[in-house]
Parts: C-alpha cells; sequence; structure tokens
C-alpha cells in the first residue's frame, strides 16, 4: 500500500510505494536492448537517510481532492491533491518534469478550489443533429437563432445545481453537466419563438431526445486556483487569503 510522509523539519514529502525495492532498468542512450544497465533503487532508504533523526509523520490523502490540468493518461503533468495529517491541511504537488524521471511530490501550506471559466453548449454538435434530424438547411437562421437561445440558456444556470455527466472527457477540468428541469421548460418555451407548427413538436422531441444523449449537455471548464499561505509557524500576518465569491466546486 502506498504510504504518503511527511518531514516535519523540512517539509519534504514522500510516497513510499511497494516498487521501492524494485531496480528501474534503463536503455542506453543508443536505445538497444543489450546494454542497458540496472539502476537500484530505494527511494524510501535515501528519504530516511537523509531526514535521520527529523520527526516524520503520516498524511492521509483526502478523498476525491485530486485535480489536474492535463488528461488523466499524460504521464508528463502536474496534479495536486489534498492531505491531511489529522490536525492540519496540506495541499500536495506531484508532478515530472520529464518522461523518464520519477513522480516528484511537494507539499504547499494553502489550498485550491476549482474556479468556473467558461460554459459552454456544443455548437458543433448541435448543428449537426439539427440539419439531420429536422432537416434544416446548415445555412438556417433558425439554428442560429436555436444556438444563441440555448448560449443564453447556459449562461445563467447555476452549475451547482445540475447533474454532474461521469467520465464524459479526459480531461479533469472539463466536466460536462446535464440540463435541469426547470431550464429545459425554458428553452421549450423560447422555443415557440423560433420554430412553429410541426417544427415545434419536431423540436421539442429532439430536445427531449438528446438532453440525456450528450448533445446538448453543458460544458464547464475549469482552473486551479491555488492560493498559498506562509508555514503555520509564520502564518501570524498572512491570517487568511481572502477568497473570491465566485462559481466554484469544493475539491
Ligand atoms: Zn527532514
Amino acid at each position: 500500500m502506498n504510504q504518503l510522509i511527511r518531514c516535519k523539519n523540512c517539509d519534504a514529502i514522500i510516497m513510499k510505494t511497494p516498487f521501492d525495492q524494485y531496480p528501474e532498468y534503463e536503455l542506453s542512450p543508443e536505445g538497444s536492448f543489450e546494454n542497458f544497465r540496472i539502476i537500484e533503487k530505494d527511494d524510501f532508504q535515501e528519504f530516511l537517510i537523509l531526514h535521520h533523526g527529523h520527526q516524520l509523520e503520516n498524511l492521509k490523502i483526502i478523498e476525491n481532492s485530486f485535480a489536474s490540468e492535463r488528461a488523466y493518461s499524460e504521464p508528463v503533468k502536474i496534479s495536486f491533491f489534498k492531505a491531511t495529517n489529522g490536525k492540519d491541511k496540506f495541499v500536495v504537488k506531484k508532478f515530472r518534469e520529464k518522461i523518464d524521471e520519477p513522480l516528484k511530490y511537494q507539499l504547499i501550506f494553502g489550498d485550491y478550489y476549482l474556479q468556473c471559466t467558461t460554459i459552454e453548449i456544443q455548437e458543433e454538435e448541435i448543428s449537426k443533429q439539427l440539419i439531420r434530424e429536422l432537416k434544416l438547411p446548415s445555412s438556417s437562421t433558425q439554428i442560429s437563432a436555436f444556438l444563441k437561445l440555448y448560449r443564453h440558456v447556459a449562461e445563467d444556470i447555476d452549475l451547482r445545481e445540475l447533474e454532474r455527466v461521469p467520465e464524459e472527457s479526459p480531461y479533469p477540468l472539463e466536466i460536462y453537466y446535464k440540463i435541469d428541469d426547470l431550464h429545459l421548460m425554458y428553452l421549450l418555451r423560447n422555443c415557440r419563438n423560433i420554430f412553429k407548427g410541426q417544427e415545434y413538436s419536431a423540436m421539442e422531441e429532439f430536445i427531449h431526445r438528446h438532453k440525456d444523449d450528450g448533445v446538448l449537455l453543458l460544458k464547464a471548464t475549469y482552473k486551479i486556483q491555488l492560493t498559498e499561505i506562509a508555514k503555520p509557524e509564520k502564518r501570524a500576518m498572512a491570517a487568511s487569503l481572502p477568497r473570491k465569491k465566485e462559481k466554484m466546486v469544493e475539491k
């Protein structure tokens, strides 16, 4: 099992993994397999030697606190998570500068939250489906009128009231949401100004059909807002940092 350990004297941290004991194999610069060398690796032993006589403590990773700006599958990236010793809460920055480097961990005093930067509708996908299903010409003013209306609905929406669609995006900071019933009703009502008679009925069906299947999902993009504070002993002057009142999701 992985164990996150902090040196209280230096604020260095290490993730002790079951793999610490295994040697790492490295290819020669030419990339040939014949002369690879073995690097004996024991990061944790190194850490213990470096922090000999210092006070160490276990940190517990706070569940669901992971945040990263790059795709989950991306090996070279910076991500953050939160950890606690039961009393204080820390931000842990986890990163790798090059693909062949081991992961590094850095302790940060402070906190972060996710700030929503944009809410978008999927214009291209909506237009494509409207052309295909309602047989509207791609130059149709009805399409642009509907997109304008839906954009207006999206701008007004409070994400905290929406249902999040899990795992729609490989990017941790792009989150998809399902439109709620109240805004759906508003959308339908205003569609009456754009579509008449049979066209309206077709549009009503279109909206109901696509509200769950991805076409009408709203895409919110977040950014990580990191607030660093001074170390607790030196915190007296820096007190607490002001928090902006913006659309945000606690992580
Ligand atoms: Zn130390």
